[in-house]
């Protein structure tokens, strides 16, 4: 009865956790939930305040498909100075978020039989996304020493007649690792030289630490920037999960198809949550400086953490707001009837066990890994931390 598309996706695995860690909470459970992907702090009050007046000044009415222009200017504007990349207007659509942007993307480039590289550990949407547009996902494994970046030689050697694009998440969800910009300048020489499209999903670019700096392929020049599509929003920047407004920028072809699509799906995002954001990203940018260095303090703690406990291994992420420990030298092992072989068998463990909500690494592409959002307080973490150190060392 069903379509046949929807045979070929799962929902996704982090809502789902999210779901279960509510549910067991409301049964009074006092579960401590490390599976959320979004910023557990309230979207600045000047951002409220626009919608507000949006609102009492009538502005609820459809506006243009792609978004309002003030707004299209406001992201030509952040674009030109945060990523020194010049955009048109009609090179811009704001989305109902920016995985409605990715989604867009997906149906305005993907033919059936249209491979798509992504590099894993992914998110988990990529995949998916890919599935729903009749496209292949192509999978190529990174590695963890090398701070979990794609490399060119790979990407290379997975590139065939059918290849359509590379999907680039950095800094990226769930590793917090980030491209440096050496990396990013052989990956553009190769989508240049072969003709693939790169779909760079930047929205953790405000989070970065350690001095990182964030950089999109799309600035190193005209050739590449014709073949990539820059995908951001504010949902993680401005602590807008609900709001749902994503944008995309590239080339205008891709553009104004991505915007027919949406002319026959969703029209317009919200008219209110627009003028919102263009509150957020023409207002004060304190808000998010505030944002990240709490983050960078948690950051800190969870990963030292971690890195204490015997058996367990975390890279120090320089972006986004996950830890993202390698946890498989504990496969194999059991306590009671209870073996853990696998990531799910570990976040299952930990959530009926321990009462600690997380990822499992598998739904990103990686079964050595689970995923722990630091987007909770310090005490939850230090809580957490207690809790997950306690359950391993029942482990044997
Ligand atoms: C949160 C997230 C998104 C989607 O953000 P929305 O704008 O809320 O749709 C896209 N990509 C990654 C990697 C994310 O973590």
């Amino acid at each position: 009865m069903l379509s046949e598309r929807t045979q070929r996706i799962k929902p996704s695995a982090t809502l789902a956790i999210d779901a279960k860690a509510k549910s067991m909470k409301a049964q009074g459970i006092d579960v401590l939930n490390f599976g959320l992907g979004e910023p557990d702090f309230d979207t600045p009050e000047h951002v409220k305040e626009a919608a507000i007046k949006a609102i009492k000044d009538g502005f609820t009415k459809y506006t243009a498909v792609g978004g309002i222009d003030e707004l299209k200017d406001a992201i030509i504007r952040k674009l030109s100075v945060d990523n020194n990349i010049a955009y048109a207007k009609e090179e811009v659509i704001v989305s109902c978020g920016a995985k409605h942007s990715l989604y867009n993307i997906a149906q305005a480039l993907f033919n059936p039989g249209d491979e798509i590289i992504i590099p894993a550990p992914y998110w988990v949407s990529y995949p998916d996304q890919a599935l729903l547009n009749d496209a292949v996902p192509v999978f190529i494994p990174t590695d963890e020493a090398e701070n979990f970046m794609l490399r060119p030689d790979e990407f290379e050697s997975k590139i065939t007649g059918r290849t359509k694009a590379l999907i680039l998440n950095s800094p990226s969800n769930p590793t917090g690792s980030s491209y440096d910009e050496k990396a990013l300048v052989a990956i553009a020489e190769i989508a240049v030289r072969r003709n693939i499209f790169v779909i760079s999903d930047e929205i953790y670019e405000k989070l970065v630490y350690d001095g990182t700096r964030h950089i999109s392929i799309a600035s190193f020049g005209g050739e590449i920037k014709k073949r990539t599509i820059v995908v951001n929003g504010l949902s993680k920047s401005h602590a807008m999960t609900g709001w749902r407004i994503g944008y995309a920028a590239g080339p205008k072809d891709i553009i104004k198809a991505m915007t027919g699509i949406q002319s026959q799906s969703t029209s317009n995002p919200t008219s209110i949550a627009q003028k919102a954001a263009v509150a957020a990203l023409t207002g004060p940018q304190d808000y998010t400086s505030v944002m990240r260095a709490e983050f960078d303090r948690r950051r800190k703690t969870l990963v030292d953490g971690l890195n204490a406990i015997e058996g367990v291994s975390c890279l120090k992420p320089s972006g986004a707001f996950y830890a993202f420990p390698n946890v498989s030298r504990f496969y194999g092992r059991s306590v009671g009837a209870r073996r853990i072989d696998s990531s799910l068998d570990m976040a299952t463990y930990l959530l009926e066990e321990a009462h600690v909500a997380l990822v499992h690494g598998e739904a990103f592409g990686d079964d050595r890994y689970i995923r722990i959002s630091y987007a909770t307080s310090m005490d939850i973490i230090e809580q957490g931390l207690d809790r997950i150190k306690e359950a391993l060392s029942k482990l044997k």
